[in-house]
């Protein structure tokens, strides 16, 4: 019962995104009749640690990253890359690099986007309450560079019961086996590895 009850929120909170990725879609129109000096909604007022030139970005980041991290957009459900990853790694802002979340925090919710339980600390995520489209979310932004990552939602499960519904494109995804090879490489393990090349000899 729990548990359809869940799918079903889950459901439901997905269309929403998808109406809301609609709807924004729809919305530019207008919003290119508006000078920019006007558009203060894309953007949250707060100043973050870490900021980037527009043009930066732009060459940087792809479209979708662009359109997903600086304009709050929504990738469509089931097509980012991350959603069904279950590599063991960390995700970290695709924007600035901060580690966001790891993969012991992920889970299957079926909503077609990577969802976690959990935040790698508390301060790695800002929370901010998000009327746009009619509806209460709660948003989630990267504490670092005020990048858009996704929304908060309370049907997660246990222990936490909080679903962080994330965006791919706004997510770098670091295996922790090449992580782990950094280490080595830079002398910070104990222990040789087995497989070492003799060439102490
Ligand atoms: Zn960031």
């Amino acid at each position: 019962m729990a548990a359809r009850l869940l799918r079903s929120m889950a459901l439901r909170a997905s269309m929403a995104l998808l109406q809301c990725s609609r709807s924004h879609k729809s919305a530019r129109p207008l919003l290119a009749l508006i000078p920019p000096s006007t558009l203060g909604t894309c953007r949250s007022k707060k100043t973050w640690p870490k900021t980037f030139p527009e043009e930066e970005l732009r060459k940087r980041l792809t479209p979708m990253q662009y359109h997903v991290t600086q304009q709050k957009g929504t990738e469509s459900a089931f097509t980012g890359k991350y959603t069904d990853n279950k590599e063991e790694g960390t995700y970290h802002c695709a924007v600035c690099g901060a580690p966001l979340f790891t993969s012991d925090k992920k889970f299957d919710s079926g909503s077609g986007w990577p969802s976690f339980f959990d935040l790698i600390n508390k301060d790695s995520i800002t929370l901010t309450d998000d009327f746009s489209y009619g509806m209460h979310r709660v948003e989630t932004t990267c504490s670092q560079c005020g990048a858009h990552q996704g929304h908060l939602f309370d049907d997660g499960p246990r222990p936490t019961k909080k679903r962080y519904c994330i965006n791919s494109a706004s997510l770098n995804f670091q295996a922790k086996n090449s992580a782990s090879e950094e280490v080595e490489a830079s002398g910070g393990a104990g222990q040789s590895p087995p497989s070492s090349k003799n060439e102490e000899l």
